[in-house]
């Protein structure tokens, strides 16, 4: 029901935390949260119920790290446990996804994928997905980006989804249709969230990314984003917030 994501030079973990807190207001069921720590590993914690379990399943975890991806569902295919909370993983644990809306023709692709050895830990649409990315990245030995443009372009449903790979640590890849996700430009940094709320007070410019566009976030790069079906470079808009913490 709510996505959060970072990257920049600060604490990945705290930004998404406070996030997540702030989404809260949209209803939820789970809680999660993937991380590239400093060791350049991909780690997941995640669980049902509030941010608040998330937080004391992640303490004593190692949650350093400067790019991460966060999430609160509301579960539409599965039900609310800490195995069908997001994120999700793709099987060999090199990439890690977040997903709201839902994926209609999710139990065709399963189906696809688990006839190519695929095995499912969950009972969500949305792990097919970044199991799909994974596909395609493999078979057809190209970036995260191509991976993701290429998976989105099979998939029926409404979708705002953030990926980020292990061995791409300077890349936050998001999309959208049907789902809104807003991205939050700063000082070195950029944020990512299903709305405003989680940015506010880091930076008032915003991009609404929108239906049918790929946002490429690269770490010290501008900004670019993509259209779904050409490929070819959206104009960016970029807004001044006007929301404020006070508010
Ligand atoms: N369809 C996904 C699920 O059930 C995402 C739900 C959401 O938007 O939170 O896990």
């Amino acid at each position: 029901c709510g996505i959060v994501g970072y990257i920049g030079s600060n604490r990945a973990y705290d930004i998404l935390i406070q996030g997540l807190k702030r989404l809260e207001y949209r209803g939820y069921d789970s809680a999660g949260v993937a991380l590239v720590d400093c060791d350049g590993k991909l780690k997941i914690h995640k669980s049902q119920g509030k941010v608040s379990n998330l937080e004391s399943i992640a303490s004593g975890a190692n949650v350093e790290g400067h790019l991460g991806i966060a999430h609160t569902r509301w579960a539409t295919h599965g039900e609310p446990n800490d195995i069908n909370a997001h994120p999700h993983m793709s099987q060999s644990g090199m990439i890690a996804l977040v997903h709201n809306g839902t994926i209609e023709n999710y139990a065709v692709l399963k189906k696809v994928l688990m006839e190519h050895g695929y095995e499912f830990k969950s009972e969500t649409d949305t792990e097919v997905l970044v199991q799909l990315i994974e596909y395609i990245k493999l078979t057809s030995s190209c970036t995260l980006l191509e991976a993701v443009r290429e998976a989105l372009l099979q998939v029926d449903g409404a979708y705002a989804i953030a990926v980020v790979e292990q061995n791409e640590p300077d890349t936050l890849i998001v999309a959208r249709k049907s789902s809104p996700l807003v991205i939050g430009v700063g000082e070195d940094e950029t944020f990512i969230a299903s709305d405003a709320t989680p940015i506010v007070g880091y930076t008032d410019q915003v991009i609404y990314l929108k239906d049918n566009e790929i946002g490429v976030i690269r770490r010290g790069e501008p900004v670019q984003v993509l259209s779904l079906f050409n490929n070819e470079p959206s104009t960016i808009n970029i807004q001044k917030l006007k929301l404020s913490l006070a508010q």
